[in-house]
């Protein structure tokens, strides 16, 4: 009895873990993330009409809007997207 409640903990444990690995850090609703393209200076949200004329050999996600700013890339005047990460999480994407 008690094993089959160890592995069920277990299997939670790795099941939420996986959900949050896979979420953005900077936005705690995990379903947008920020989008540059090489041959601008300017980022977006992903659902922005601007990223639908990207190139996709010319386009790449940013880790964070920090990020960016780093890479001289301002943000959207359309779409808005954040210019600082929310400070809710640490981890490091890598
Ligand atoms: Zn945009």
């Amino acid at each position: 009895m008690r094993k089959n409640i160890l592995a069920l903990i277990i299997i939670t444990a790795i099941l939420v873990t996986t959900v949050f690995a896979s979420r953005p850090l900077f936005d705690p609703t995990g379903t947008r993330r920020l989008v540059g393209s090489m041959k601008s200076n300017v980022y977006h949200w992903d659902d922005c009409k601007f990223v639908k004329k990207i190139n996709p050999d010319y386009l790449f996600y940013f880790a964070n809007p920090e990020t960016a700013a780093k890479m001289l890339y301002k943000p959207c005047m359309r779409c808005n997207p954040p210019v600082k990460s929310k400070p809710l999480r640490t981890e490091k994407i890598e």
